[in-house]
């Protein structure tokens, strides 16, 4: 999964005379019903082989075939948008795959293109998990529901665990005395760990999970800046796989994630009806997108409509109109008129906020943005 430790190492990649190929592309099986990605997929590999100077195309002939081949052979496995990042030359290659859709880009440059990459990073929240007993502990991330274990820490020299005997010759309130010592000193490598790991992610909110003794006593060694951004701690095994300890956070990231949204729709509610840069309803909401108004769109998660999309400058209404009011090109009926949306407003650098469940957002039409004019 995508982190911003990799990306940091990916963007420092240059090569004097080597090339890379950066391919982002919006392969969600649900607007591209017929595989329509492949269509624009092969019409950017055309432009810009067609584009490039021959010598330069020599060297990036082998990514592009491969690429190609990725695109064309792996469609089952797809989420909503593809990254891939690719240098034969470098012997590199990095392949990303979000619910979230991308803008459709096909670069070829003596850098790889990661600029959409820290976008995702930054613009869809991140949390980290600290998993953590009196011997051991394990840092996860989630992102855009996915979670992915990024390490371990050990701490050396717990005693009772490897060293035959040892404990046995101390006494009892000595040996709880050393076993005390050692988890602390175990916590305390904890803490600065986790510490240093959040000091290069810009990870927002953070839980911590694992004995109930061990999440009071790891809090309280924390500093105020960092418990300052939990948002919850759960009880949970350390041997649990990451799934499973996603599902034991889940119930706190879905509260926190819901108190977010309504903040959301209180805001996005109030500004419309002021005429503050905002709309409510999907006709006017498709009005700003091709106007290419909109900051931000927001929507209930399950909305869905069918309308009418222009070929030409995909003009997007619920109106049955013919020809296009914007350029007179050509209408067509389309049944996925809320993620051919959400699929321009990307495209048009906006953000998307997915609403699981609102009412008051239900009642005034499911959908909104807020506009940048
Ligand atoms: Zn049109």
């Amino acid at each position: 999964m995508l982190n911003r430790e990799e990306l940091k190492e990916i963007a420092k990649m240059q090569g004097d005379e080597t090339y890379f190929v950066s391919l982002y592309l919006n392969v969600s099986p649900i607007t591209n019903t017929k595989g329509d990605y492949i269509i624009h997929f092969k019409n950017m590999l055309k432009n810009t082989t067609e584009g490039i100077d021959r010598a330069v195309f020599k060297k990036v002939k082998d990514d592009l075939e491969k690429i190609d081949a990725y695109v064309l052979g792996n469609k089952r496995e797809f989420k909503k948008g593809l990254a891939i990042l690719s240098s034969s030359e470098n012997s590199f290659w990095k392949e990303y795959h979000f619910a979230v859709p991308v803008k459709n880009e096909l670069i070829v440059d003596k850098t790889p293109y990661t600029k959409p990459l820290l976008d995702i990073l930054d613009n869809y929240q991140r949390y980290a998990i600290l998993l953590v007993d009196k011997e051991s502990a394990r840092i996860f991330t989630i992102h855009l529901g996915g979670i992915v274990e990024y390490g371990e820490v050990h701490t050396s020299d717990i005693p009772g665990k490897h060293k035959k005997g040892g404990w046995f010759a101390l006494s009892q309130n000595h040996y709880a005395r050393h076993i005390d010592y050692h988890v602390g000193v175990h916590l305390k490598d904890v803490v600065k760990k986790f510490e240093g790991f959040l000091s290069g992610e810009y990870i927002g909110r953070l839980l911590v999970g694992g004995s109930d003794e061990a999440v009071s006593m790891v809090k309280g060694l924390l500093p105020h800046t960092v418990t300052d951004r939990i948002i919850g701690t759960f009880h949970a095994e350390m041997f649990l796989k990451s799934d499973e300890v996603l599902k034991r956070a889940e119930p706190i990231l879905q509260a926190y994630e819901k108190k977010k949204e309504d903040v959301t729709v209180e805001e996005v509610l109030a500004r419309a009806m002021k005429r503050e840069n905002a709309v409510i309803g999907l006709e006017d909401v498709l009005n700003a997108l091709q106007e290419g108004r909109v900051m931000k769109l927001v929507f209930i998660k399950d909305f869905k409509d069918s309308g009418y999309a222009c070929k030409n400058c995909r003009y997007l209404t619920k109106q049955k109109v013919s020809p296009c009011p914007y350029c007179g090109g050509e209408m067509e009926e389309v049944g996925y008129l809320v993620d051919l949306a959400a699929q321009r407003a990307v495209e048009q650098g906006a953000l998307i906020e997915v609403i699981s469940d609102n009412k008051k957002l239900s009642d005034a039409g499911s959908i909104g943005a807020f506009l940048r004019f």
